[in-house]
């Protein structure tokens, strides 16, 4: 086992990490830019390097600093939480070159599922079901009114370097393909420095669910069920639940062991996701990702496994803890998303914290670096804490949400606290009745 982890990130993560190590007997080193120089996970950690200044680009995002702190502290191993260098093959590489482990999978299977085309090529001959649409990459407007008269519209156009729910163009007919086509290509060249577009049909009322998968590296992988994401805004995830309100043991079982066994045939090693829409009991894959979630919590809440510490272990060479007969569902878990943000327009709050009270009590999970007096710096996401409720049913995790809520104390920032104060009193969330485009529709009656 490792003697000493590097944590490569900041905030809730990079707590949630270094509590982890602490539990294994693992020291840990954090590193920050300039304005982090106060940070929680700065103080939590045993170590700490500055790696540079303000911006991401500078600092968190700078393979050789953080190279260059695992060589000063002796770090053996980094772990990159979620975003920054998390899916960054050629940082993967790099450390590989200096003899420090990745906690996380290897770099060919970062870099096959940060391509959307070719991860969708992979997993179809896998045999993961993906959603109707062009073989490969399109080029030219003449080659996307083929594809799409044949899929049939509205159609999507997705960038296949995409992210973050950018570049992404639904056109409706094929008078709107031309400009949707071309936007589309020119802000995945601006945004990913790749043009590369690839069309999809647009599904009509899917939800979002999604597939944790965990491999050991050698050919042995689990599932570990799926996460409802479907409330999102401009296709960020705002709220997220597990089980899904909508999908049967049967359905997670059928879908569970076919994301499983194609993560297992290619000896994938650790944490995963795979992204499906869901829609009329059909399930489409559109991507996966190669890391630990933010939204990973709730599955934790419902098996009762600790994600981190099973990527320690696989990352280390030991196995995973459990096998697919050892996970079953307990309860019902759901998470928000607090984010230091302004309603109704979503513009991120930076600021001085006064106050900060957590909530507490049975099933409550708060993970948050904020402390009083802390002041939010504005160059990093907007993301400052996230709520984590556990019941034995979906009504008693609601229930226990409602009454979470309520204690939670931000004083000094605007929050989304408010945002799911609201969407608390409505029947469709109260019933679990919501698909993708739910809470855009909701936000704009509400405006
Ligand atoms: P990103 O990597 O940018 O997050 P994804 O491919 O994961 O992009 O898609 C993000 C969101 O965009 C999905 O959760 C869904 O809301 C919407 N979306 C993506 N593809 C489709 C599609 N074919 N039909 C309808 N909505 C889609």
């Amino acid at each position: 086992m490792f003697d000493k982890i590097l944590i490569a990130n900041r905030g809730e993560i990079a707590l949630r990490v270094i509590r982890a190590c602490r539990e294994m007997g693992i020291q840990t080193v954090a590193v920050h830019s300039v304005a982090d120089a106060d940070a929680m996970h700065v103080r939590m950690a045993d170590e700490s390097v500055c790696i540079g200044p303000n911006p991401s680009s500078d600092s968190y995002l700078n393979p050789a600093a953080v190279i260059a702190a695992c060589e000063i502290t002796g770090a053996q191993a980094v772990h990159p939480g979620y975003g920054f260098l998390s899916e960054n093959a050629n940082f993967v590489q790099m450390l590989e070159d200096h003899d420090i482990t990745f906690i996380g999978p290897r770099a060919e299977h970062i870099r096959i599922m940060g391509d959307k085309i070719t991860a969708k090529d992979t997993m179809k001959a896998l045999g993961v079901p993906c959603v109707p649409g062009s073989e490969g990459g399109v080029d030219d407007v003449e080659e996307a009114k083929r594809v799409a008269a044949e899929i049939g519209y509205p159609v999507i156009i997705k960038a296949t370097a995409g992210g973050g729910g950018r570049g992404m163009k639904v056109a409706q007919n094929e008078k709107g393909l031309e400009v949707a086509f071309r936007t589309a290509r020119s802000e995945a060249k601006a945004a990913f420095g790749n043009p590369d577009v690839y069309i999809e049909k647009y599904l009509q009322k899917p939800r979002h669910i999604e597939i944790q998968v965990f491999g050991d590296g050698k050919g042995r992988a689990v599932h570990l069920g799926e996460r409802d994401c479907s409330l999102q805004r401009r296709h960020q995830k705002v709220l997220e639940e597990a089980p899904g309100p909508a999908i049967s043991p049967e359905e997670r079982a059928r879908i569970g062991a076919i994301c499983a066994d194609a993560v297992a045939k290619i000896q994938y090693a650790g944490a995963g996701t795979i992204e499906f829409l869901y829609e009329d009991g059909e399930f489409y894959f559109i991507e996966m990702n190669t890391r630990l979630q933010v939204e990973h919590p709730v599955t934790e809440a419902i098996f009762g496994v600790d994600l981190v510490r099973q990527q320690i272990l696989v990352a280390s060479g030991q196995e995973m803890e459990f096998q697919q007969e050892d996970l079953s569902i307990r309860g019902h878990a759901i998470e928000v998303r607090i984010n230091a943000e302004k309603l109704p327009g979503f513009t991120p709050c930076p600021g001085r914290i006064n106050q900060y009270h957590a909530p507490g009590g049975l099933g409550v999970r708060m993970d948050s670096a904020l402390y009083d007096g802390y002041s939010i710096p504005p160059y990093y996401d907007s993301l400052i804490g996230k709520l984590i409720v556990h019941g034995r049913d979906r009504d008693e995790a609601l229930a226990r949400l409602n009454r979470a809520l309520g204690e939670l104390i931000i004083d000094g920032v605007d929050t989304t606290i408010p945002l799911f104060r609201a969407l608390l009193q409505e029947p469709d969330i109260q019933q679990g009745n919501y698909s993708i485009h739910w809470l855009e529709r909701w936000l704009e009656q509400h405006a």
